[in-house]
């Protein structure tokens, strides 16, 4: 009966723990994997839950998926709760249930904060790795908040880049940024938009915005962009002619079209549905991905529960081989 008890046991992934057992490498592999599967088909997000719960001006939902090939099933539940800060919280709040695909049993709780920063630095990163110019040297960050020097960090594992511009709606937030690149050896400057546009060569935007910080125009040829901050209908950072402009590329299509950047474009007439790619079409070598030095690739990312599974998946199984994870039983 031993095995079965130890079946049986859920283990509990802290927020600390979490932070120790996965490093950026581990979740940009996650979530290259899991990207390939959706692709082929072989990994597929539920539908969305998030609703405003009418208390503490609270949005709170659900993302969920099931990973055939890597036989991870799931959800991440939590949202954003605005008056945290004052309370010395984080105002985006979620945990991971990872369950049995074979029995259904309830396997892990996992932090998902901390994974939440890595799987969203990653998405950006593994979109940089396939798509950004090879000889790409400046990296443009539009955004300075606390998923920006995540991305930071991951983006600049991905190229040899000489130097950082960066531009925030906030300019007082700037520095910690700053602080970041310097930390990793990257010269680093604060600079108006259009000059950002004119000297990267990789732009991140990851920012809460509901109008547009990039016009299509600004953006030089061969450009690669990261759109990372618009997940919500009504959020957008950049122009929608620059979707029509650039090949995009998206995690999922679905999601890009109703809730990420090519929301706009796609309501504007300006580009249809068929004109965003899955970026796992690439990894898997089904699409070419960038084509040309002068083309400007574009990946909007949305964030997919699958890729908060693949983090937490590796999550559980790194803190249990090290003795790090606590247990309980149902
Ligand atoms: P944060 O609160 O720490 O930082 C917010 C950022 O948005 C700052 O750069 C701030 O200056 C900027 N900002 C605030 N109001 C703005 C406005 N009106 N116009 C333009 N910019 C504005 O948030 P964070 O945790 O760094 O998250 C940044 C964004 O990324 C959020 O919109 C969040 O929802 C989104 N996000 C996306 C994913 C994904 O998978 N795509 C995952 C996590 C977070």
């Amino acid at each position: 009966m031993k095995d079965a008890a130890d079946a049986a046991a859920i283990a509990i992934v802290s927020e600390d723990v979490c932070k120790e057992v996965v490093s950026r490498a581990d979740a940009f592999e996650a979530v290259e994997k899991v990207f390939a599967a959706m692709a082929r088909g072989d990994a597929y997000n539920f539908p969305v839950i998030r609703e405003a719960i009418g208390h503490a001006d609270a949005l709170y939902g659900f993302k969920s998926g099931f990973d055939r090939a890597g036989l991870v099933l799931g959800l991440k539940s939590g949202g954003y709760w605005p008056g945290n800060a004052a309370r010395g919280l984080t105002n985006h709040q979620s945990t991971v249930f990872l369950f049995d695909p074979d029995t259904g049993r309830l396997r892990a709780l996992v932090g998902g904060n901390h994974l939440t920063a890595l799987r969203t630095a990653a998405a950006s990163a593994v979109s940089i790795a396939h798509l950004a110019r090879r000889d790409a040297k400046v990296l443009g960050m539009v955004g300075a908040g606390h998923q920006a020097q995540f991305q930071l960090r991951a983006a600049a594992e991905q190229r040899r880049f000489e130097r950082v511009v960066a531009w925030n709606y906030h300019p007082d937030m700037l520095p910690k940024l700053g602080a970041v690149a310097a930390e990793i050896g990257l010269p680093f400057e604060a600079v108006e938009r259009e000059r950002l546009c004119a000297e990267a060569d990789v732009i991140i935007t990851i920012g809460s915005s509901t109008e547009p910080q990039i016009m299509a125009d600004w953006v030089k040829p061969g450009t690669h962009l990261a759109c990372m901050g618009t997940d919500t209908r009504g959020k957008q950072e950049v122009d929608p002619a620059l979707l029509a402009r650039a090949t995009v590329f998206t995690d999922e299509v679905a999601q890009s079209i109703t809730i990420g950047e090519a929301q706009h474009a796609v309501a504007q007439g300006l580009i249809g549905e068929d004109a965003v790619t899955p970026l796992g079409r690439v990894i898997n070598g089904d699409h070419p991905g960038r084509t040309g030095d002068d083309e400007i690739t574009l990946f909007d990312g949305t964030g997919v529960g699958l890729q908060d599974l693949a983090a937490a998946a590796v999550a559980m199984a790194r803190a249990v081989e090290s003795g790090k994870a606590q247990t309980l039983t149902l």
